[in-house]
């Protein structure tokens, strides 16, 4: 295989910076195996345009000359596809307890995994370390593979100014002010694209899940934390200080307990899976009649999910209350964008139905009859990988998706 040009290992996306270029590639991506005539037409562009960029992509290896195309009279017209498996990528999800990460080839396809958990209260150095440490686990097998390395993806919870990749604020981990790219560009000379959490899996959603088939959705993930992702003509929406989206924090009610955020009775105290957790110690120490007084150790999302799967009755209840209090965040929602598709996150609504169900009644009870009818809340197409396969997805992006 013919070299790639060196701006396109390290350092940044530069090289992919001609519109051209990336209209190019994109449209063999979605439309490959594909001849130069074809791309012509598709992209209005003139054939030499067309021929001269093509070997480009032929030179840096990214695109290939594939099997003959039918022909229409003349000699059969050679085909263009990506050469996808030829480059690897690295997708990291940072989260609070674990750091997940994936490489995966251009089309998304799964090469290899790591975890890693992350203690309570991690200091700063630590959770650096963890994250570089996480990534060198799939790197080196990439290395050695002698496969170039096109880029590393990094979902990070809290907010993220994706601009400078930087995480600005992530509260449930303590931490602020992290230049991850910079960090992770001088670790990796790769280039990094970082971003928050939710538009990260809004991202992989976006690409290989439930949002494939649909320009405009609205994510929500629902863990420690409560946020949701706007996306737009397939993109994200984002606002001046990259904190739209902070479902968590709408009050539900005014005399309610305390937030982390300083107010009274935001959703994130009702909804979240730590207030889950909460609610249902409570009730145990209320004594309530259940299995789980039968529990040895402390209560746990996992340990709440098991005992409802088991027809514990008490936890079936804390969990259709758990998706009351998300269904009224979620109505609010409707009414206000009137969107077409919500695409739920995180393990309480993947693990066991009643949440998305009891969450689901709810905003039919709850939000106007009219958008009600054009909405559609459904789970997350990938699952626990969303994470990873997000980040992922936040560098096929910047490879495919013409930059302006
Ligand atoms: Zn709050």
């Amino acid at each position: 295989m013919t070299p790639m040009p060196r701006t396109m290992q390290t350092g940044s996306f530069r090289w992919m910076k001609s519109i051209n270029k990336s209209i190019i590639l994109n449209v063999i991506r979605e439309k490959g195996p594909i001849p130069r005539a074809e791309i012509a037409k598709v992209t209005q562009l003139t054939p030499p345009t067309v021929t001269n960029i093509v070997g480009e992509l032929l030179d840096a290896g990214i695109v290939v000359e594939s099997d003959l195309g039918e022909s229409t009279g003349g000699r059969k017209p050679i085909l263009l596809r990506i050469n996808a498996s030829a480059f690897s990528v690295i997708g990291v999800y940072a989260g609070v307890d674990k750091i997940r990460a994936m490489s995966a080839d251009l089309d998304g396809n799964l090469e290899g995994e790591a975890e890693v958990p992350i203690p309570p209260n991690p200091d700063r150095s630590f959770y650096i370390r963890s994250i570089i440490d996480t990534i060198h686990q799939l790197a080196a097998p990439i290395h050695h593979s002698g496969r170039p390395l096109l880029g590393i993806g990094v979902g990070m919870s809290g907010w993220v100014d994706h601009e400078q990749g930087i995480s600005l604020s992530c509260p449930s981990l303590n931490l602020r002010n992290i230049p991850l790219r910079d960090l992770l560009e001088r670790e990796f000379s790769v280039p990094v694209e970082v971003e928050n959490g939710v538009r990260t899996l809004a991202m992989g959603e976006s690409w290989f899940g439930e949002g494939r088939e649909i320009a405009d959705f609205i994510c929500v993930h629902i863990g420690n934390e409560v946020n949701a992702a706007f996306v737009k003509e397939h993109s994200l929406v984002y606002s001046p200080s990259f904190t739209a989206g902070e479902l968590g924090h709408t009050t539900v009610d005014i005399e309610g307990p305390l937030c982390g955020c300083g107010n009274r009775g935001c959703l994130e105290v009702f909804g979240s899976s730590v207030a889950m957790v909460r609610r249902a110690q409570e009730g145990l120490d209320q004594g309530v009649i259940s299995s789980l007084n039968h529990h040895e150790g402390p209560l746990s999302e996992r340990v709440l999910f098991e005992a409802a799967r088991e027809g514990d009755e008490f936890a079936r209840a804390v969990l259709v209350d758990t998706g009351r209090y998300l269904g009224i965040g979620l109505a609010n929602i409707v009414n206000l964008f009137n969107p077409r598709r919500i695409i739920l996150c995180g393990d309480l609504i993947s693990e066991v139905p009643y949440v998305l169900h009891s969450l689901q009644e709810t905003v039919e009870q709850r939000a106007l009859a009219t958008p009600v009818a054009d909405v559609t809340i459904v789970p997350a197409g990938l699952g626990r990988n969303g994470g990873p396969m997000g980040a992922v997805t936040l560098v096929l992006m910047k490879l495919f998706q013409p930059q302006h």
